[in-house]
């Protein structure tokens, strides 16, 4: 999929959401869609970078964007049901949703995983997902051929020791996509889930400190799978789980 080359008009009038569009993949995803013709609503936390975005896209001659400030960690139900009565009443349509933000856990032994840190990771990378995906649903499947784009991870597909809560969290983001693209079958929403891949962000710094950035592919490389799910000629694809990198995925054997 590094190879797919997306029309430059691939997402003329649409309207995207995007969770974490403030940096890293959800940054590059912002600024690509909207050069691809989106209007991109930017969900974040901080303002900030936000902002930084926004005048990127502005910059670039793509459609004006709409900033969302929003901390999932705090976030409500009536938070997300406020945010999709807003979305109605100033778009009037949503045609995907790209569930990017994420929060990395204290990485180690099972046994020391704090039971905070997995209600932060939980709270973060599952339930807003599943509380936005709610309130959002109704535009979503009111607005014809919309997409929704979970972001799991190579350690939500097979477990790894030390990666605690955040892979839990990454399975469930997988369950949450095959539930739902099972439902909506008959629907024409259609829900996928991505894994990046190792990707040069703040994220995987984070988890390999001792990594060369150089050697990863950056957010820009592995953008082409992100256009390919949201626009037009992915129409046909529901409950899939697509590696944004498939030519870096090794098999590992159990012994
Ligand atoms: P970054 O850390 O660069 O970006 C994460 C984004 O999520 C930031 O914009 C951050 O906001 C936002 N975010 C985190 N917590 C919250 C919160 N509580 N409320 C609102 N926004 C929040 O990470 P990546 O770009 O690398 O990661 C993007 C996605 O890809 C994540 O879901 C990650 O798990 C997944 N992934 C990444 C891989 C990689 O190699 N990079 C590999 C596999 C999966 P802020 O900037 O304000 O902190």
């Amino acid at each position: 999929m590094l190879d797919y080359h997306a029309s430059p008009d691939l997402l003329n009038d649409k309207v995207i959401l995007i969770t974490g569009a403030g940096d890293g993949i959800g940054r590059e995803a912002a600024l690509s869609y909207g050069a691809h013709g989106a209007t991109v609503i930017l969900l974040g936390r901080t303002v900030k970078k936000l902002e930084a975005v926004y005048d990127e896209l502005l910059a670039q001659g793509s459609p004006e964007p709409a900033i969302i400030p929003l901390d999932l960690q705090g976030a409500t139900k009536q938070h997300y049901l406020d945010m999709a009565e807003t979305l109605k009443q100033q778009f009037g349509r949503l045609d995907g949703v790209l569930f990017n933000a994420g929060h990395l856990a204290v990485l180690g032994p099972f046994e020391m995983i704090g039971e905070d840190d997995w209600d932060k990771v939980m709270q973060i990378n599952v339930k807003s997902q599943f509380l936005m995906t709610q309130a959002l649903l109704p535009l979503l499947k009111a607005t014809p051929n919309s997409s929704i784009v979970y972001t799991s991870s190579g350690v939500g597909k097979q477990g790894r020791a030390y990666w605690g809560s955040y892979a839990v969290s990454k399975f469930a983001t997988e369950g949450m996509m095959e539930v739902l693209a099972d439902e909506l079958d008959n629907t024409t929403v259609r829900v996928n889930c991505i894994n990046p891949g190792a990707t040069r962000t703040g994220m995987r710094a984070q988890a390999y400190p001792g990594e060369d950035p150089a050697t990863l592919r950056t957010p820009q490389e592995i953008i082409p799978l992100y256009l390919y799910l949201m626009g037009s000629d992915s129409q046909h694809i529901s409950g899939q789980s697509l590696d944004a990198q498939p030519d870096k995925i090794r098999p590992r054997a159990r012994q």
